[in-house]
């Protein structure tokens, strides 16, 4: 049977990656993050010949970009080619780089074959994915289709939360400029029809986590 999707859609600092990742350890599904796949593109732009943004508008990324990502949620890596480029994707330099990649028509269709492929290829039950466009365009079909959110001073406290404070402003600055050039692509704000909501706003890591879990085995009843 072809795995299940359980598609999870939300901003930067919102948990999705955390929760997700935690919510797929207890269903013992895999745990997909769509928006590693954006930055290893970017990466490749910022660093390999021939993936230049115009480039990237004809290109046939499913031939040559060699994009790996393991969907173990307790060991993450991502590579392109024989690169790990794990760690090299967080850098600042990729993350203000992404959205510029990530709004070519092209860059998106394929990361959405991309991310189907990686589903299907996945031999397990379920796959928990998490992105921008999953709930909306990448698999409006799923059965448990959700919109992680939280209020943007909260968002912006947990992503900060493990840096000095210079450092907190401008990831701050950065993490806000990104979603505004983000969200004239896809709107990931606005639950669309047969999406739910959950605000975690002022819930805990254990509480986001059980929100998800329960409406997981709501949609999978
Ligand atoms: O989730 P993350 O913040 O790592 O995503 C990096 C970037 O990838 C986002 O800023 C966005 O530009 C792009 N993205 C996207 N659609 C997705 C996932 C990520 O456009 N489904």
């Amino acid at each position: 049977m072809a795995p299940v999707i359980i598609a999870i859609d939300g901003p930067a600092g919102s948990g999705k990656s955390s929760v997700s990742k935690q919510a797929a350890r207890e269903k013992g599904f895999g745990y997909l993050d769509t928006g590693a796949a954006y930055r290893a593109l970017a990466w490749a732009s910022l660093n390999l010949d021939g993936y230049s943004l115009e480039q990237l508008e004809t290109k046939d990324l499913a031939a040559e970009f060699a994009y790996t990502i393991s969907i173990d949620p307790d060991n993450y890596s991502v590579k392109v080619g024989n690169t790990d480029v794990t760690e090299a994707i967080r850098q600042s330099e990729v993350a203000e780089y992404v959205s510029q990649v990530a709004r070519i028509p092209a860059v998106r269709s394929y990361m959405k074959a991309l991310t189907h492929r990686i589903v299907a290829e996945s031999g397990l039950a379920g796959v928990i994915v998490e992105g921008r466009d999953i709930t909306t365009v990448v698999a409006p079909e799923a059965p448990v289709r959700i919109l992680l959110t939280a209020n943007e001073a909260v968002r912006l406290k947990r992503r900060s939360a493990e840096l000095s404070e210079s450092t907190a402003a401008s990831v701050m600055r950065q993490v806000s400029e990104r979603d505004a050039s983000d969200s004239k692509v896809v709107d990931f704000m606005t639950p669309a029809p047969g999406v739910q909501l959950v605000d975690t706003s002022d819930l805990n890591f254990n509480q986001s986590v059980s929100a998800v879990l329960s409406l997981i085995e709501q949609g999978l009843s």
